[in-house]
């Protein structure tokens, strides 16, 4: 059968990177997209928050004031879920029950002193140096001898959990290689010992044939909505070299990952005229000294808005119980976010 056959009928596909699947169910929506506009975001004019813990010179919670910066800062997590100074060797186990200490670091990262602003909001020169942090934070966290996985993230927005509009992300560095990439490692690591060449490498050259999933590329990146896409507007973002982690970017490479960030997130808050929210991270190589061949660098932004800058998927029912479940096809979402501006719009005239 042919995909364009398929994707009428409800259809299981599957996810290579996690061995998982997702229920692709596109005759639940015959309608086509409304692009629903809500009241446009005003522009706070707020460039500095006295209350903000994020703002330069502010005192946090902790009674740490931060620095009063004028590009990026980081600091130590105030309530850190992982904390450095703890013995590792804590095991408990008795009959089904297991349990481990564990360490790491956890850090914040503020991307701008600009309270107000966010990554698509930003010069594409202030995102290289975004970029230029994570990839110094995950040498060096990656080079301490507890620290086998580096997890950069950013969670933004109040959909998402987030309290502070001010804009960062976060790091949280482990001795164990969480189940995300966990699973991912296994996948990547099958695949280049099979084949011995990278799978999101092959999977890239099979998207870029067709480009029906394919929303935004340059020179060293393409970000594309993945085949198994489970939030509605899912994207992943892929190097075209095969690159392990953010360690071995040259300044081109940088230069063009801070390009497609800036340009995908313009997208996605032009998809609703709204600070779109996001979960978004970077899967990388785990700094645990082993062989990670079969890594590729990739990130993924897991956005939660579904037909408008109020209406959210909600994974309840059989997504918790059986399988994650979407409407709409990937390839309908990546028609939907290529065919929007690059251009802001709060920079629209
Ligand atoms: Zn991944």
């Amino acid at each position: 059968m042919k995909l364009s056959d398929i994707n009428s009928e409800p259809h299981r596909r599957y996810n290579i990177l996690t061995n998982e699947w997702v229920l692709v169910s596109p005759h639940r929506t015959k309608r086509p997209w409304q692009g629903k506009v809500e009241a446009a975001f005003v522009d706070s004019g707020i460039s500095y928050d006295p209350n903000c813990y994020l703002c330069p010179g502010n005192t946090r919670a902790g009674g740490h004031q931060n620095e009063t910066y004028e590009h990026t800062y980081v600091f130590t997590n105030d309530f850190a879920s992982l904390k450095p100074d703890v013995e590792v060797d804590g095991v408990f186990e008795e009959g089904l029950l297991k349990s481990a200490v564990e360490k790491g670091l956890c850090r914040v990262i503020c991307f701008s002193p600009n309270h107000k602003l966010t990554l698509p909001l930003m010069d594409a020169q202030d995102i290289e140096r975004v970029v230029r942090v994570w990839q110094r934070e995950y040498l060096e966290m990656g080079a301490l001898d507890y620290i086998n996985y580096v997890q950069i993230f950013e969670n933004k927005g109040d959909t998402m959990g987030c309290s502070n509009p001010h804009p960062h992300g976060q790091i949280w560095a482990s001795r164990f290689i969480p189940d995300e990439p966990a699973k991912e490692h296994q996948t990547q690591t099958a695949y280049f010992e099979k084949h011995g060449r990278s799978l999101l490498a092959d999977y890239l050259r099979q998207e870029l044939e067709t480009k029906e999933r394919v929303v935004v590329e340059n020179e060293h990146f393409v970000a594309l909505v993945p085949f198994w896409a489970v939030w509605p507007y899912e994207l992943i973002v892929i190097s075209r070299a095969h690159l392990q982690h953010l360690g071995q970017f040259d300044e081109s490479q940088i230069a063009a990952y801070a390009d497609i960030l800036k340009r995908l997130t313009i997208r996605y808050d032009n998809l609703f005229t709204t600070s779109f929210p996001y979960s978004a991270g970077i899967h990388q190589a785990p700094t645990d000294g082993k062989d990670n061949s079969g890594w590729h660098f990739h990130m993924h932004f897991y956005p939660p808005l579904l037909r408008s800058a109020s209406v959210k998927k909600f994974m309840v029912g059989y997504e918790m119980l059986g399988n994650p479940q979407r409407d709409f096809t990937a390839e309908y979402s990546a028609g939907v976010l290529r065919d929007l501006s690059e251009v802001h719009y709060l920079h629209a005239s």
